[in-house]
C-alpha cells in the first residue's frame, strides 16, 4: 500500500452521466505517479470501473458498508458484495454516518473486520467536533474512537488499515485545521498507534487529513510530516481543483 495518498469522497452528489464525465476527466490528467482513490455513490462503482481499467494509481472506493456479512437488511450492502464488484477500499465512520445515522464505534470495528475479512482497504475516520475541540478534549475523543474500533486488530490487520483524521467542524464548511493544528493530531495518532503495535508498523500507516482542502491549503497541508494526503470532499467533485490538490501531493 502507498503511504501517500488522495481520497476523493463524492458523497451523495452527480448523477450517473455527470460522475462518468469527471472521473474520465480526473482519470485523464491524473499524475501517473500519484495514487488516487475515489469513492463515488455506491450505485456508480461498477459502471465507473470501466474508466479505471489499465491505471494502477487510480482506485474505487464505497462510502459505506454493512457490519454483517448477509441477512435481512434491507437497502444494505456488505463487504462481500462490494468485493465482488471489485471494489479495494471503504470509507468507515464518516463524521456524517455517526451523526446522521448515529454509527458507534463498536459497530464500526464490526465494519472494519468484515472489509479486511474480505480484502477491502478500510479508511477509518476520526475526528472531533468543534464542542469537543474548545473543551480540550481532542486527544481523548480521538484515543477513544481509535481505541474502539481499531485495536481488536491484529498487527498484520491494522498495516491494511488507513486512517483520516477528519475534524468535524472542518467538513464542509470552508475552515481547515491549519497545518500545525493537523500535524499535531496526526503525530498524536501516530505515537498512539506505535504504543500499541509499535514504531514500524505504525510509520507505515497513512493517516489523511480531510476537512475542506483545496487548491490553495493542499500544499501546505501535505508537507507536515505526518500528513500522508487528504481526505477530499467538496473540491473532488471539479476535476480541475482535484488535480491541483494530487497534485500538491505528488509534485513533479
Ligand atoms: C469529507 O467529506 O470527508 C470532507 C473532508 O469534506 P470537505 O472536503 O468538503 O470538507
Amino acid at each position: 500500500m502507498s503511504r501517500k495518498l488522495v481520497v476523493g469522497n463524492w458523497k451523495m452528489n452527480l448523477t450517473l452521466e455527470q460522475s462518468k464525465e469527471l472521473i474520465q476527466d480526473v482519470v485523464g490528467r491524473v499524475p501517473f505517479h500519484s495514487y488516487i482513490v475515489i469513492a463515488p455513490p455506491v450505485a456508480y462503482l461498477h459502471p465507473l470501473k470501466e474508466f479505471i481499467v489499465g491505471k494502477k494509481n487510480v482506485h474505487l472506493a464505497a462510502q459505506n458498508v454493512h457490519h454483517e456479512e448477509f441477512g435481512a437488511f434491507t437497502g444494505e450492502l456488505s463487504a462481500p458484495m462490494l468485493a465482488s464488484l471489485g471494489v479495494e477500499y471503504c470509507i468507515v465512520g464518516h463524521s456524517e454516518r455517526r451523526t446522521h445515522f448515529k454509527e458507534k464505534n463498536e459497530t464500526l470495528a464490526q465494519k472494519i473486520t468484515q472489509l479486511l475479512n474480505h480484502e477491502i482497504t478500510p479508511i477509518y475516520c476520526v475526528g472531533e467536533t468543534l464542542e469537543q475541540r474548545e473543551k480540550g478534549r481532542t486527544f481523548e475523543v480521538i484515543k477513544k474512537q481509535l481505541k474502539e474500533a481499531l485495536f481488536h486488530l491484529e498487527p498484520e490487520q491494522i498495516e491494511q488499515v488507513i486512517i483520516a483524521y477528519e475534524p468535524v467542524w472542518a467538513i464542509g464548511t470552508g475552515k481547515n485545521a491549519t497545518p500545525e493544528q493537523a500535524e499535531e493530531v496526526h503525530s498524536f495518532i501516530r505515537k498512539y498507534i506505535a504504543n500499541k503495535y509499535g514504531e514500524d508498523i505504525a510509520s507505515e500507516i497513512p493517516i489523511l487529513y480531510g476537512g475542506s482542502i483545496n487548491a490553495s491549503n493542499a500544499s501546505a497541508l501535505f508537507s507536515q510530516p505526518n500528513i500522508d494526503g487528504g481526505l477530499v470532499g467538496g473540491a473532488s467533485l471539479n476535476a480541475e481543483d482535484f488535480i491541483q490538490i494530487i497534485k500538491a501531493n505528488f509534485p513533479n
